[in-house]
C-alpha cells in the first residue's frame, strides 16, 4: 500500500513546523486521517501520486587518499567537501533513485555496491537505482574486483581504500532511509533549459594542415592555438528538471556536458567548479534541493575556455552557476501524469589491443618495477575482463517523467550520443548522463573511431556506437 504510507509522512512533517500539536497527538491525527482517506479511496487530499525523499551524504576522501585512479599526487588536502546528492522518487510502481557522486568513477564491484547499499535502503532493486560519478579529478576512482587484484600484489589501498568506501555506503545508505522517511509530494515538473557561455569545448580540433586531433584538454587555454579553435561539437545547453509540490520547487537536477575539472593533480580535493556551481545555487534557494551531473561528454572540456588556474575555477563556477540560474528562470511546469523505468542491457566489445589481454595485463600487475599507475590500469583492465567472463551486461537505464526522460550512460560517453538521443526524441526533453558504471571508459562514436581517437582510459572497442544505438532506441522509443 505504498500511497497509503505516503502519506502519513507529509501531515506528519505539517505537525511539526506547525509546532502547536503535540508530537503524539499529531501522531494520532495523522493515522486516523490516513485511515480515513485509505478507506474511502482518497489518496489524493494532496494531488499527487507521486513523493520523492532527497538525501545528501559527505564521501570526501581522507588525506593521502588516490585521486583519479592513477595520479601520482595524494590527496594532501581538502578545499572543499565531496558529497553524494541525488533523490528517491515513490510511486505506484518500486522506487527510482538517482544519485550524483563527487568522484571521478565507480566502477565494477563498486559499482554494484553502491547500488544494492542503496536499493535495501529505498526499498526498491539494484537496477532502478542510478548512479553517477560527477568525473571530478581530485577524487577517488574505485572498483573494487581491481582493488583485490592489487591486494594480491601488496599494493594495498593503491586504488581506493575499501574501508573508507564501506563508511561512505553505510553513510549513504543511513542518509536515504532517513530520507524516506520525510517524503515530499510531486504535483509537476517543470523543465528549463538555458545556453552556457564559455565553458564547454570539444577535444576534437582541425590543425592548420587539416589533421583532425582529440588533443585538446582541460587546461588548454594557455595555449594561444587551442583557444582560438572553435568550440567544436558541443551540447551548449544546460538543462534543468524540477521537482515541483504544486508551486513550490522541491528539487532541482541540472545536467550540462562537459568534463568537471579547472585544475587537477595538485592534491587539493574539490568538487570543482561544477559542486561550487551547485553549492552557490543551494545557497540562493535554500528550499529546492540541488543536484547536479555531469552530461556526456568524454570528448568535451573546460579546454578553449580554462587557463588552470585558481581565477579560472571561479569563472567558470560562476558561469555555470549563471546558467543554473537561467535555466530554473526559463522553468515551464506540467503536471506529473506518469513516471516509467525502462532499463536495456548490452554488452560493448573489449578493446582491440594485445596489451588488454589477460596474459599480458597480468604481466604488468605482478611487475614490481613497472609504473605504479601501469600497474593499477592493469588491475582496472583485468577486473573488467573477470566482468565479461561472468558475462555481467551493461545497463542503459532511463527514468521516463512524460514530457522528459533521464537516461544514464555508462563511462565516458562522447556528446555525440547525447545528441543522438536528442535526435531520437525531439518532441520531448531528454536529459542524458554520464559517468554511471564506469568500466568502459572513453565510449567513443564511430566518428571518433574512425579519426583513430586513442586514449589510455579507452577500454571498448570499435562497433560499440551499434550496440549503444539500439539500447538506446529500446529506452527512449519503447514499442507501445
Ligand atoms: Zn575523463
Amino acid at each position: 500500500m505504498p500511497r497509503l504510507t505516503a502519506t502519513v509522512p507529509l501531515f506528519r512533517e505539517k505537525m511539526m513546523t506547525d509546532n502547536k500539536l503535540s508530537h503524539s497527538f499529531g501522531d494520532l491525527i495523522t493515522v486516523c486521517l490516513s485511515l480515513f482517506l485509505f478507506a474511502f479511496g482518497i489518496d489524493h487530499a494532496n494531488g499527487a501520486d507521486y513523493q520523492i525523499a532527497t538525501f545528501a551524504a559527505d564521501v570526501t576522501i581522507p588525506i593521502g587518499h588516490r585521486c583519479m585512479g592513477i595520479l601520482p599526487t595524494k590527496a594532501k588536502e581538502i578545499l572543499d567537501p565531496l558529497e553524494a546528492r541525488g533523490f528517491v522518487l515513490i510511486g505506484p510502481d518500486q522506487p527510482v533513485v538517482l544519485v550524483a557522486v563527487d568522484w571521478c568513477e565507480i566502477r565494477n564491484g563498486a559499482y554494484d555496491q553502491w547500488r544494492d547499499s542503496i536499493a535495501k535502503a529505498a526499498g526498491t532493486t539494484r537496477e532502478r537505482v542510478m548512479v553517477c560519478s560527477l568525473h571530478q579529478h581530485d577524487a577517488p576512482v574505485c572498483d573494487q574486483e581491481a582493488q583485490l587484484l592489487l591486494d594480491d600484489v601488496g599494493m594495498h589501498n593503491e586504488l581506493y581504500d575499501r574501508e573508507f568506501h564501506s563508511e561512505c555506503l553505510k553513510r549513504i545508505a543511513a542518509a536515504v532511509s532517513d530520507a524516506m522517511t520525510e517524503t515530499t509530494p510531486v504535483t509537476h515538473i517543470g523543465l528549463g533549459q538555458a545556453m552556457v557561455e564559455k565553458i564547454a569545448s570539444s577535444r576534437r580540433v582541425v590543425l592548420e594542415n587539416g589533421t583532425i586531433t582529440y588533443n585538446r584538454y582541460s587546461a588548454s587555454g594557455g595555449n594561444e592555438f587551442h583557444a582560438n579553435a572553435p568550440d567544436g561539437p558541443v551540447d551548449p545547453a544546460l538543462r534543468t528538471i524540477t521537482f515541483f509540490n504544486g508551486n513550490h520547487p522541491v528539487a532541482m537536477l541540472h545536467s550540462y556536458a562537459v568534463h568537471p575539472m579547472s585544475f587537477y593533480g595538485r592534491g587539493g580535493v574539490s568538487s570543482d567548479f561544477v559542486g561550487l556551481a551547485r553549492r552557490r545555487m543551494q545557497r540562493e534557494h535554500p528550499h529546492a534541493f540541488q543536484v547536479y551531473v555531469s552530461g556526456c561528454s568524454g570528448d568535451v572540456t573546460a579546454g578553449k575556455y580554462n587557463d588552470a588556474t585558481p581565477a579560472s575555477r571561479q569563472q567558470l563556477t560562476q558561469r555555470l552557476f549563471m546558467a543554473m540560474e537561467a535555466s530554473w528562470k526559463n522553468t515551464k511546469r506540467v503536471s506529473l501524469e506518469r513516471a516509467t523505468f525502462r532499463n536495456s542491457t548490452y554488452d560493448l566489445p573489449f578493446h582491440e589491443a594485445d596489451e588488454f589481454r589477460a596474459e599480458n595485463l597480468n604481466k604488468v600487475l605482478k611487475d614490481s618495477t613497472a609504473k605504479e599507475g601501469d600497474r593499477i590500469l592493469a588491475a582496472m583492465s583485468l577486473s573488467s575482463l573477470q566482468r565479461k567472463s561472468r558475462k555481467q551486461p551493461l545497463e542503459l537505464p532511463c527514468l521516463d517523467l512524460g514530457a522528459a526522460q533521464i537516461v544514464l550512460f555508462p563511462g565516458e560517453t562522447f556528446v555525440g550520443y547525447q545528441l543522438m538521443a536528442q535526435q531520437m526524441r525531439p518532441d520531448s526533453f531528454v536529459m542524458s548522463i554520464g559517468y554511471g558504471e564506469c568500466w568502459p571508459g572513453y565510449v567513443p562514436t564511430k566518428q571518433a573511431f574512425d579519426e583513430k581517437f586513442n586514449h589510455d582510459w579507452r577500454w571498448v572497442g570499435r562497433g560499440s556506437e551499434k550496440i549503444l544505438k539500439q539500447a538506446m532506441q529500446d529506452v527512449l522509443l519503447p514499442a507501445e
